[in-house]
């Protein structure tokens, strides 16, 4: 059965999925709709057998700039003005579940990085595995910054990034290149724009002639490691006080000062 995707797209190269956010004119932009199909896909990728690899990517110019913040003017739960209750709700969902079940994955996951990976869209990203990056790509968490929230809902910027980057990044809200990205370790390769997708392709059908079970235990053990060192406590302790950061006065004061300009600059500082 051919699932209906309207803001992703869903294809299959052997035992290969890549999965891509697909809303170019909106910078990929991550709306409610695009999070429920990438959710949805991901769920349907982890039940098949013949699928061993998934790529997660972007088409057109960008991987992606984060959270729809045009859609949160009117979704129940992120705009303004939602009950603490609402926005628990729907964050935990949308922003954290949907997240931990990237991360969660039985099979291989990489991320297939072009442009812009900000925000929300650097939480996704980091997600998968490994990262392949574009040598145009580029990653901030601008959020502390720009919004008055404690950073994104998924705090996995230590483990990719190592807690003095991670420091940097979002204290200062600066970009990350993708070559410095690699020279710390958060990407796996750089490869020029034109590259990418046989680049991350190549990469992906190469992991998918390991055993597969043999795959999944080695992927089990090395998230154990990261469990082991309480990444999931650390993730679900920091999901509490990012939504005590959507309460605050500075917070409603980033609201109030117009989130529509919040969202103009961003996009001309994109284009
Ligand atoms: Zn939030």
């Amino acid at each position: 059965m051919k699932e209906q995707y309207q803001t992703i797209t869903v294809e299959r190269i052997e035992a290969v999925v890549r999965i891509c956010h697909n809303r170019p004119a909106a910078l990929n932009a991550e709306s409610s709709t695009l999070l429920r199909e990438l959710d949805h896909a991901v769920r349907v990728a982890e039940a098949d057998p013949e699928v061993r690899v998934m790529i997660l990517g972007g088409k057109g110019r960008h991987f992606s700039a984060g959270h729809d913040l045009k859609e949160a003017l009117d979704v129940v739960g992120i705009k303004p003005g939602s009950t603490v209750e609402e926005r628990w709700a729907y964050e935990s969902e949308y922003f954290f579940e949907y997240c931990l079940r990237i991360l969660d994955m039985s099979k291989p996951t990489i991320a297939q990085v072009q442009g812009a990976c900000i925000a929300g869209a650097f939480m996704v990203a980091n997600m998968c595995d490994l990262i392949v990056a574009s040598d145009d790509a580029y990653f901030a968490d601008p959020v502390t910054h720009t919004l008055g929230t404690a950073a994104v809902e998924v705090l996995i910027h230590p483990y990719v990034l190592g807690m003095r980057k991670a420091k940097e990044l979002l204290f200062t809200g600066s970009r990350l290149s993708a070559s410095e990205a690699e020279r710390i370790g958060m990407v796996n390769r750089v490869v020029a724009r034109n590259e990418l997708e046989s680049a991350t392709l190549a990469l992906a059908q190469d992991i998918s002639r390991a055993p597969p079970f043999a795959l999944r235990l080695i992927k089990r053990s090395l998230n154990r490691v990261m469990d082991a060192q309480g990444l999931r406590v650390a993730l679900s302790a920091h999901f509490d006080t990012h939504q005590l950061s959507h309460q605050t006065t500075e917070f409603k004061k980033t609201l109030e000062s117009g989130l529509d300009k919040a969202i103009a600059q961003a996009r001309n500082k994109m284009s």
